[in-house]
């Protein structure tokens, strides 16, 4: 019905994430955050219209940080009684083999996330806690878990398989699941129905802080850059993206480096961080304008695997039709998009410098016509594809 809403949920080790949205008009009704959980002083914030209410406060668990959010929609508003919240989307980072779709969370699905944990310890027993907080104020909505590695469950194996000894891959379920597939999905599909045709070969470059590639044939990926976790891959924020795998040999063996040292240098003090010490590309374009050689260099490694990425993708596609930019870089970030197209203009890529300017919150294509490929900014909007994946669910 038209006024039904989504109450969509990315639960986080220390923080849960809320946005309340219409999933038949797109539109955000209210959304918040509360962060730092389990410390003294939690943030909080809960926006509603043109009113913005933020406040400080020790919330020592998700359960309490999810009652916090009861209160805000009761004081701020909508009040989620009154809302018609007819169903619960939550994130899920690691869906395993099991989901290529969405799922209502009933025991079983909460089992299989409750057993996914070890293949996404940073992930999933967060979500798990979001899921039981979020069912304590909505106890009598359908909830239903949406995937980050659904999109990706169908890959061909030969993209999904590392060349890693087969009964250890299979004994400990080692495989390409990808991440960010409700943003290469949602962002894909709207590229299609941008330019009109079912019929592309298409590159998604979703840049964030998080950061991967997918190459999608009509509806379907045939391969992502992130792999077993979203470590692997692009140069990210504060991720290493592709390393050798040796270097974790060489740091427990000489470093002397415990495995969760290592992962929480691999996963937190690398990339864009560890390179410059910043994981923002503002921060880092300050500096390069400052003429810090550092961040030049940092930049250009960036640049280097993003190419690398794009050229091996395109290859396996056997041709590209559109290649498009999504996230906090790909929207707004100018000078990425204007480096990796320049480095294509070899295979007759053109994009045009000042459409290429805008910071974008809109959808666009921005090669010149004469572009040998179709290049786009498409704003992600992971909540509204959560929220229709939810009602999708729900409405049956
Ligand atoms: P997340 O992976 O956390 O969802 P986002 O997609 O929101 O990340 O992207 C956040 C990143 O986007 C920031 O760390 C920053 O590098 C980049 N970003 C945001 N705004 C700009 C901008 N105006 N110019 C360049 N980069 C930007």
């Amino acid at each position: 019905m038209e006024n039904d809403t989504i109450l969509v949920i990315n639960s986080g080790s220390s923080s849960i994430k809320y946005k309340l949205m219409n999933p038949e008009t797109g539109e955000e009704i209210a959304r918040g955050i509360v962060e730092q959980i389990g410390e003294a002083r939690s943030q909080i914030k809960h926006v509603y219209h043109d009113v913005e209410e933020t406040m400080v406060r020790s919330v020592r668990d998700h359960l309490e940080g999810m009652a916090v959010v009861e209160e805000l929609f009761e004081k701020i508003g909508p009040s989620l009684q009154e809302s018609h919240v007819v169903g619960v989307g939550h994130r899920i980072v690691q869906g395993g083999p099991y989901f290529s779709g969405p799922a209502l969370i009933d025991k079983n699905v909460y089992a299989l996330i409750e057993e996914l944990c070890p293949l996404g310890p940073l992930h999933n027993p967060a979500h798990l806690k979001g899921i039981d907080a979020a069912k304590r104020i909505l106890p009598k909505v359908p909830h239903v878990a949406v995937f980050d590695t659904a999109f990706f469950n169908h890959l061909p194996e030969k993209a999904y398989t590392y060349a890693l000894k087969r009964s250890v891959a299979e004994k400990y379920r080692i495989r390409r699941y990808g991440a960010h597939g409700t943003s290469h999905q949602y962002v894909s599909h709207r590229v299609r129905s941008i330019l009109g045709t079912d019929d592309l070969r298409q590159i998604v470059l979703h840049l964030g802080n998080g950061a991967s590639a997918s190459a999608i044939v009509r509806h379907h990926p045939i391969d992502t850059s992130m792999g077993l976790t979203p470590l692997e891959g692009l140069v990210m924020g504060g991720r290493t993206g592709d390393i050798d795998p040796a270097t974790v040999f060489h740091l427990y063996r000489e470093g002397k480096m415990s495995i969760d040292e290592i992962d929480e240098l691999f996963n937190r003090q690398s990339g864009m961080k560890g390179l410059t010490g910043h994981n923002d590309m503002r921060e880092i374009w300050k500096l390069i304008e400052a003429g810090d050689e550092q961040a030049e260099m940092a930049m250009e490694i960036y640049l280097h695997r993003l190419l690398k990425y794009v050229g091996a993708y395109w290859a396996l596609l056997g041709g590209l039709d559109a290649l498009t930019f999504t996230a906090g870089v790909g929207e707004n970030d100018p000078g990425v998009r204007w480096e990796l197209c320049r480095s294509l203009a070899f295979m007759g890529v053109k994009i045009d410098r000042e459409l290429n300017e805008e910071h974008f919150t809109r959808e666009a294509i921005i090669s010149t016509p004469d572009s040998s490929v179709k290049v786009l900014v498409v704003p992600t909007n992971e909540e509204l594809a959560i929220a229709q994946q939810v009602y999708s669910v729900v409405k049956l």
